[in-house]
Protein backbone atom coordinates (compact mmCIF):
# COMPACT_ATOMS: atom_id res chain seq x y z
CA UNK A 1 0.00 0.00 0.00
CA UNK A 2 1.27 3.31 -0.85
CA UNK A 3 2.27 6.00 1.94
CA UNK A 4 -1.31 8.55 0.54
CA UNK A 5 -3.48 4.98 0.43
CA UNK A 6 -2.56 4.00 3.88
CA UNK A 7 -2.85 7.65 5.46
CA UNK A 8 -6.41 7.68 3.78
CA UNK A 9 -7.73 4.42 5.45
CA UNK A 10 -6.11 5.07 8.69
CA UNK A 11 -8.21 8.64 8.39
CA UNK A 12 -11.42 6.32 8.42
CA UNK A 13 -10.70 3.81 10.49
CA UNK A 14 -9.96 7.27 13.22
CA UNK A 15 -13.91 8.55 12.03
CA UNK A 16 -15.44 4.88 12.46
CA UNK A 17 -13.53 4.26 15.66
CA UNK A 18 -14.84 7.94 16.84
CA UNK A 19 -18.47 7.54 15.77
CA UNK A 20 -18.42 4.07 17.46
CA UNK A 21 -16.97 5.50 21.37
CA UNK A 22 -20.21 8.55 20.73
CA UNK A 23 -23.28 5.86 20.31
CA UNK A 24 -21.48 3.26 22.70
CA UNK A 25 -21.60 6.03 25.67
CA UNK A 26 -24.96 7.02 24.75
CA UNK A 27 -26.36 9.93 27.14
CA UNK A 28 -23.47 11.23 28.27
CA UNK A 29 -21.50 11.78 24.86
CA UNK A 30 -22.86 14.63 22.47
CA UNK A 31 -21.99 12.86 19.23
CA UNK A 32 -22.07 13.94 15.79
CA UNK A 33 -24.36 14.58 13.01
CA UNK A 34 -24.75 11.24 11.43
CA UNK A 35 -24.44 9.13 14.27
CA UNK A 36 -26.98 7.56 16.08
CA UNK A 37 -27.12 8.41 19.72
CA UNK A 38 -29.19 10.93 21.50
CA UNK A 39 -28.30 14.59 21.04
CA UNK A 40 -28.80 16.34 23.94
CA UNK A 41 -26.11 19.41 24.17
CA UNK A 42 -24.33 21.71 21.59
CA UNK A 43 -25.95 20.90 18.40
CA UNK A 44 -25.18 22.56 15.43
CA UNK A 45 -27.32 22.90 12.73
CA UNK A 46 -26.49 25.08 9.32
CA UNK A 47 -29.65 27.23 7.98
CA UNK A 48 -29.27 27.97 3.80
CA UNK A 49 -31.67 30.51 2.47
CA UNK A 50 -32.65 31.79 -0.56
CA UNK A 51 -32.12 35.26 -0.32
CA UNK A 52 -29.10 37.51 0.53
CA UNK A 53 -27.90 37.20 4.12
CA UNK A 54 -29.66 39.85 5.77
CA UNK A 55 -32.07 41.31 3.35
CA UNK A 56 -34.64 43.47 3.92
CA UNK A 57 -37.26 41.32 6.01
CA UNK A 58 -36.65 38.09 4.10
CA UNK A 59 -32.98 37.19 5.10
CA UNK A 60 -32.87 39.51 8.66
CA UNK A 61 -36.35 37.32 9.51
CA UNK A 62 -34.02 34.21 9.09
CA UNK A 63 -31.47 35.51 10.87
CA UNK A 64 -33.65 36.64 13.66
CA UNK A 65 -35.13 33.12 13.53
CA UNK A 66 -31.50 31.58 14.32
CA UNK A 67 -30.39 34.02 16.80
CA UNK A 68 -33.97 33.14 18.54
CA UNK A 69 -33.35 29.31 18.58
CA UNK A 70 -29.72 29.87 20.07
CA UNK A 71 -31.43 32.13 22.83
CA UNK A 72 -34.26 29.97 23.69
CA UNK A 73 -31.95 27.32 23.90
CA UNK A 74 -29.50 28.81 26.01
CA UNK A 75 -27.09 27.59 23.09
CA UNK A 76 -27.86 24.38 23.44
CA UNK A 77 -28.63 24.38 19.62
CA UNK A 78 -27.06 26.93 17.47
CA UNK A 79 -28.34 27.57 14.32
CA UNK A 80 -25.58 29.24 11.69
CA UNK A 81 -27.23 31.28 8.72
CA UNK A 82 -26.00 31.11 5.03
CA UNK A 83 -27.51 33.59 2.25
CA UNK A 84 -28.28 32.31 -0.73
CA UNK A 85 -25.11 31.06 -2.74
CA UNK A 86 -22.98 31.05 0.31
CA UNK A 87 -23.24 27.28 0.95
CA UNK A 88 -25.66 26.08 -2.19
CA UNK A 89 -27.66 28.52 -5.00
CA UNK A 90 -30.83 29.90 -3.91
CA UNK A 91 -33.46 27.72 -5.71
CA UNK A 92 -31.18 24.26 -4.19
CA UNK A 93 -32.35 24.79 -0.41
CA UNK A 94 -34.92 21.86 -0.23
CA UNK A 95 -32.24 19.91 -2.38
CA UNK A 96 -29.64 20.55 0.32
CA UNK A 97 -32.32 20.34 3.53
CA UNK A 98 -33.06 16.96 1.95
CA UNK A 99 -29.41 15.86 1.80
CA UNK A 100 -28.64 16.56 5.08
CA UNK A 101 -26.06 19.56 4.05
CA UNK A 102 -28.21 21.55 6.04
CA UNK A 103 -30.45 20.48 8.48
CA UNK A 104 -32.61 23.63 8.24
CA UNK A 105 -33.11 25.89 5.67
CA UNK A 106 -35.46 29.09 4.94
CA UNK A 107 -37.24 29.73 1.61
CA UNK A 108 -40.87 29.98 -0.38
CA UNK A 109 -42.62 26.70 -1.05
CA UNK A 110 -43.34 27.64 -4.76
CA UNK A 111 -40.13 27.74 -5.51
CA UNK A 112 -40.10 23.50 -5.37
CA UNK A 113 -43.44 23.10 -7.96
CA UNK A 114 -40.23 20.69 -10.00
CA UNK A 115 -40.76 18.28 -7.31
CA UNK A 116 -43.98 18.84 -5.41
CA UNK A 117 -46.43 19.89 -7.59
CA UNK A 118 -48.95 20.75 -4.67
CA UNK A 119 -45.99 23.38 -3.18
CA UNK A 120 -47.43 25.85 -5.25
CA UNK A 121 -50.85 25.86 -2.87
CA UNK A 122 -48.61 26.17 -0.66
CA UNK A 123 -47.26 29.59 -0.33
CA UNK A 124 -50.72 31.09 -1.29
CA UNK A 125 -52.01 30.90 -4.52
CA UNK A 126 -53.27 34.02 -6.83
CA UNK A 127 -57.06 35.78 -5.64
CA UNK A 128 -56.34 33.68 -2.65
CA UNK A 129 -55.96 35.03 0.90
CA UNK A 130 -54.29 36.97 2.86
CA UNK A 131 -51.11 36.72 5.05
CA UNK A 132 -54.00 36.70 8.26
CA UNK A 133 -56.66 34.26 6.13
CA UNK A 134 -53.33 32.56 5.39
CA UNK A 135 -52.45 31.59 9.16
CA UNK A 136 -55.85 31.24 10.21
CA UNK A 137 -55.83 27.96 7.34
CA UNK A 138 -52.11 26.40 8.35
CA UNK A 139 -52.88 26.75 12.45
CA UNK A 140 -56.97 26.27 13.00
CA UNK A 141 -58.15 24.69 9.56
CA UNK A 142 -55.66 21.72 8.79
CA UNK A 143 -53.23 23.87 6.21
CA UNK A 144 -50.03 22.65 8.74
CA UNK A 145 -51.40 19.25 8.10
CA UNK A 146 -52.00 19.10 4.33
CA UNK A 147 -48.19 21.09 4.09
CA UNK A 148 -46.67 18.25 6.01
CA UNK A 149 -48.20 15.37 4.14
CA UNK A 150 -46.84 16.80 0.94
CA UNK A 151 -43.17 17.36 2.45
CA UNK A 152 -43.23 14.07 4.09
CA UNK A 153 -41.83 11.70 1.00
CA UNK A 154 -38.79 14.29 1.30
CA UNK A 155 -37.86 13.68 4.66
CA UNK A 156 -38.68 17.38 5.35
CA UNK A 157 -40.71 19.27 7.38
CA UNK A 158 -42.24 22.28 6.90
CA UNK A 159 -43.07 25.50 9.25
CA UNK A 160 -44.69 28.55 7.73
CA UNK A 161 -42.62 31.33 8.51
CA UNK A 162 -43.15 34.43 7.56
CA UNK A 163 -45.52 36.44 5.55
CA UNK A 164 -45.00 38.63 3.12
CA UNK A 165 -48.37 40.47 3.36
CA UNK A 166 -49.85 41.67 -0.02
CA UNK A 167 -47.37 42.32 -2.57
CA UNK A 168 -46.76 44.73 -5.41
CA UNK A 169 -47.54 43.76 -8.70
CA UNK A 170 -44.25 44.52 -10.38
CA UNK A 171 -42.01 46.83 -12.10
CA UNK A 172 -43.00 47.75 -15.45
CA UNK A 173 -41.16 50.08 -18.43
CA UNK A 174 -44.95 50.85 -20.26
CA UNK A 175 -48.24 50.86 -19.08
CA UNK A 176 -50.46 47.95 -18.98
CA UNK A 177 -53.73 49.29 -20.27
CA UNK A 178 -55.13 46.07 -21.44
CA UNK A 179 -54.38 42.43 -22.06
CA UNK A 180 -52.98 43.00 -25.29
CA UNK A 181 -49.94 44.68 -23.30
CA UNK A 182 -49.08 41.42 -21.61
CA UNK A 183 -48.23 40.33 -24.91
CA UNK A 184 -44.70 39.14 -25.77
CA UNK A 185 -43.77 40.72 -22.33
CA UNK A 186 -41.08 38.55 -21.11
CA UNK A 187 -41.71 39.21 -17.06
CA UNK A 188 -39.98 37.63 -14.08
CA UNK A 189 -42.88 35.82 -11.81
CA UNK A 190 -43.00 32.38 -9.89
CA UNK A 191 -45.63 30.48 -9.30
CA UNK A 192 -48.85 30.12 -10.51
CA UNK A 193 -48.95 33.69 -11.67
CA UNK A 194 -45.69 32.69 -14.12
CA UNK A 195 -48.61 30.78 -15.81
CA UNK A 196 -51.55 32.89 -15.73
CA UNK A 197 -49.19 35.38 -17.85
CA UNK A 198 -48.08 32.86 -19.89
CA UNK A 199 -51.87 32.41 -21.21
CA UNK A 200 -52.04 35.79 -21.79
CA UNK A 201 -49.29 36.21 -24.42
CA UNK A 202 -46.32 36.80 -21.81
CA UNK A 203 -42.95 35.10 -21.27
CA UNK A 204 -42.99 34.38 -17.35
CA UNK A 205 -38.99 33.81 -16.14
CA UNK A 206 -38.10 32.83 -12.80
CA UNK A 207 -34.48 34.23 -12.10
CA UNK A 208 -33.18 34.89 -8.30
CA UNK A 209 -34.08 37.83 -6.90
CA UNK A 210 -30.70 39.03 -6.30
CA UNK A 211 -30.40 39.26 -10.47
CA UNK A 212 -33.31 41.00 -10.95
CA UNK A 213 -31.65 44.71 -11.19
CA UNK A 214 -29.08 43.28 -13.71
CA UNK A 215 -31.77 41.57 -15.80
CA UNK A 216 -34.04 44.64 -15.86
CA UNK A 217 -31.52 47.16 -16.27
CA UNK A 218 -30.06 45.00 -19.20
CA UNK A 219 -33.38 44.24 -20.48
CA UNK A 220 -32.76 40.38 -20.59
CA UNK A 221 -36.38 40.83 -18.81
CA UNK A 222 -39.00 43.73 -19.89
CA UNK A 223 -40.37 43.49 -16.26
CA UNK A 224 -40.56 41.69 -12.96
CA UNK A 225 -42.03 41.48 -9.76
CA UNK A 226 -40.56 40.94 -6.71
CA UNK A 227 -42.05 41.85 -3.47
CA UNK A 228 -43.03 45.03 -2.15
CA UNK A 229 -41.89 48.39 -1.28
CA UNK A 230 -39.14 47.54 0.98
CA UNK A 231 -37.72 45.05 -0.32
CA UNK A 232 -38.05 46.51 -4.09
CA UNK A 233 -35.93 49.47 -2.73
CA UNK A 234 -33.31 47.54 -1.60
CA UNK A 235 -32.53 46.10 -5.07
CA UNK A 236 -33.39 49.51 -6.61
CA UNK A 237 -35.97 48.36 -9.31
CA UNK A 238 -36.49 51.81 -9.34
CA UNK A 239 -33.53 52.56 -11.32
CA UNK A 240 -34.70 50.22 -13.93
CA UNK A 241 -38.27 50.49 -14.09
CA UNK A 242 -40.52 53.77 -14.57
CA UNK A 243 -44.19 52.29 -13.46
CA UNK A 244 -45.09 50.35 -10.00
CA UNK A 245 -47.89 48.13 -10.50
CA UNK A 246 -50.44 47.57 -7.58
CA UNK A 247 -51.96 45.02 -6.22
CA UNK A 248 -49.83 41.52 -6.21
CA UNK A 249 -53.21 39.82 -7.35
CA UNK A 250 -50.31 36.69 -8.08
CA UNK A 251 -49.77 36.92 -4.18
CA UNK A 252 -52.15 38.25 -2.26
CA UNK A 253 -50.48 36.94 1.28
CA UNK A 254 -47.23 34.73 0.46
CA UNK A 255 -45.97 32.21 3.10
CA UNK A 256 -42.41 32.03 4.18
CA UNK A 257 -41.30 28.64 4.98
CA UNK A 258 -39.19 27.19 7.21
CA UNK A 259 -37.53 23.65 6.26
CA UNK A 260 -36.19 20.79 8.67
CA UNK A 261 -34.57 17.78 7.71
CA UNK A 262 -36.53 15.62 9.28
CA UNK A 263 -33.29 12.98 10.79
CA UNK A 264 -32.18 15.78 12.09
CA UNK A 265 -35.68 17.02 13.58
CA UNK A 266 -35.87 13.19 15.02
CA UNK A 267 -32.60 13.40 16.72
CA UNK A 268 -33.64 16.37 18.97
CA UNK A 269 -34.99 16.10 22.30
CA UNK A 270 -38.49 17.34 22.56
CA UNK A 271 -37.70 20.28 24.57
CA UNK A 272 -35.53 21.69 21.74
CA UNK A 273 -38.38 20.34 18.96
CA UNK A 274 -40.77 23.05 21.22
CA UNK A 275 -37.82 25.48 20.95
CA UNK A 276 -37.98 25.27 16.84
CA UNK A 277 -41.18 25.41 16.29
CA UNK A 278 -42.49 28.00 18.91
CA UNK A 279 -39.22 30.53 17.29
CA UNK A 280 -40.61 29.45 14.05
CA UNK A 281 -44.21 30.78 14.89
CA UNK A 282 -42.30 33.96 16.71
CA UNK A 283 -39.99 34.62 14.02
CA UNK A 284 -42.81 34.58 11.30
CA UNK A 285 -44.73 37.67 13.79
CA UNK A 286 -42.08 39.30 13.95
CA UNK A 287 -41.46 38.83 9.87
CA UNK A 288 -44.88 39.82 9.21
CA UNK A 289 -44.79 43.10 11.44
CA UNK A 290 -41.38 43.78 9.56
CA UNK A 291 -42.96 43.90 6.28
CA UNK A 292 -46.00 45.59 7.44
CA UNK A 293 -44.25 48.23 9.39
CA UNK A 294 -41.82 49.05 6.85
CA UNK A 295 -43.27 48.80 3.67
CA UNK A 296 -45.44 52.10 4.24
CA UNK A 297 -42.18 54.08 4.59
CA UNK A 298 -40.49 52.30 1.54
CA UNK A 299 -43.73 53.24 -0.63
CA UNK A 300 -43.29 57.26 0.28
CA UNK A 301 -39.66 57.16 -0.41
CA UNK A 302 -40.47 55.85 -3.79
CA UNK A 303 -42.79 57.86 -4.03
CA UNK A 304 -41.52 61.17 -2.69
CA UNK A 305 -37.67 60.91 -3.28
CA UNK A 306 -36.98 58.34 -6.36
CA UNK A 307 -40.28 59.34 -8.53
CA UNK A 308 -41.59 56.31 -8.93
CA UNK A 309 -45.40 56.67 -10.78
CA UNK A 310 -47.43 54.24 -9.17
CA UNK A 311 -50.60 52.72 -11.41
CA UNK A 312 -52.95 50.49 -10.65
CA UNK A 313 -53.90 47.39 -13.11
CA UNK A 314 -57.13 48.20 -14.54
CA UNK A 315 -60.09 46.18 -13.68
CA UNK A 316 -60.43 44.29 -16.70
CA UNK A 317 -57.18 43.83 -16.77
CA UNK A 318 -57.59 41.98 -12.78
CA UNK A 319 -60.34 40.66 -13.66
CA UNK A 320 -58.69 38.52 -16.79
CA UNK A 321 -55.50 37.70 -14.12
CA UNK A 322 -58.80 36.18 -11.91
CA UNK A 323 -60.48 34.57 -14.86
CA UNK A 324 -57.63 32.62 -15.76
CA UNK A 325 -56.04 31.84 -12.41
CA UNK A 326 -58.96 30.09 -11.33
CA UNK A 327 -58.64 28.22 -14.53
CA UNK A 328 -54.92 27.10 -13.94
CA UNK A 329 -55.48 26.49 -10.45
CA UNK A 330 -58.64 23.96 -11.36
CA UNK A 331 -56.30 22.17 -14.13
CA UNK A 332 -53.17 21.57 -11.53
CA UNK A 333 -55.53 20.71 -8.17
CA UNK A 334 -57.24 18.03 -11.19
CA UNK A 335 -53.61 16.86 -12.12
CA UNK A 336 -51.70 15.92 -8.79
CA UNK A 337 -54.04 14.32 -6.32
CA UNK A 338 -52.20 16.04 -3.08
CA UNK A 339 -52.73 19.32 -4.97
CA UNK A 340 -56.22 19.02 -5.35
CA UNK A 341 -56.37 18.01 -1.64
CA UNK A 342 -54.85 21.05 -0.67
CA UNK A 343 -57.07 23.21 -2.92
CA UNK A 344 -60.27 21.51 -1.60
CA UNK A 345 -59.48 22.67 1.26
CA UNK A 346 -58.08 26.20 0.43
CA UNK A 347 -61.68 26.78 -1.14
CA UNK A 348 -63.62 25.89 1.72
CA UNK A 349 -61.61 27.66 3.79
CA UNK A 350 -61.71 30.86 1.74
CA UNK A 351 -65.88 30.22 1.04
CA UNK A 352 -66.21 30.71 5.12
CA UNK A 353 -63.46 33.43 5.85
CA UNK A 354 -64.36 35.23 2.82
CA UNK A 355 -67.69 36.87 4.29
CA UNK A 356 -65.94 37.36 7.98
CA UNK A 357 -63.27 39.30 6.05
CA UNK A 358 -65.73 41.20 4.18
CA UNK A 359 -67.81 42.47 6.82
CA UNK A 360 -64.99 42.97 9.35
CA UNK A 361 -61.35 44.12 8.01
CA UNK A 362 -62.38 44.66 4.79
CA UNK A 363 -65.49 47.15 5.22
CA UNK A 364 -63.62 48.59 8.33
CA UNK A 365 -61.15 49.67 5.80
CA UNK A 366 -63.19 50.69 3.12
CA UNK A 367 -64.72 53.57 5.73
CA UNK A 368 -61.12 54.52 7.34
CA1 LIG B 1 -43.16 37.96 -5.37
Amino acid sequence: MDRRKFVKTAGMAGTLGLLAACGSKAGTTPCAEGSSGPITDGVKWKMVTTWPRDFPGLGTGASHLAELIGKLSNGRLTVEVYGGNELVPPFEVFDAVQRGTAEMGHSAAYYWKGKIPAALFLAGVPFGLTGNEMNGWFYYAGGLELYREAYAPFGIIPFPTGNSGTQMGGWFNKEINSTADLVGLKMRIPGIGAEVIRRLGATPVNIPGAELFTALQSGTIDATEWVGPMNDIAFGLFRAAKYYYYPGWHEPGTALECLVNAEAWTALPEDLQEIVATACKAASLDMYADFEARNGTALATLINVHGVELRAFPDEVLAEFKRVSFEVLEELAAKDEMSGKIWASLKAYQDTVRRWTEISSQYFLNHR
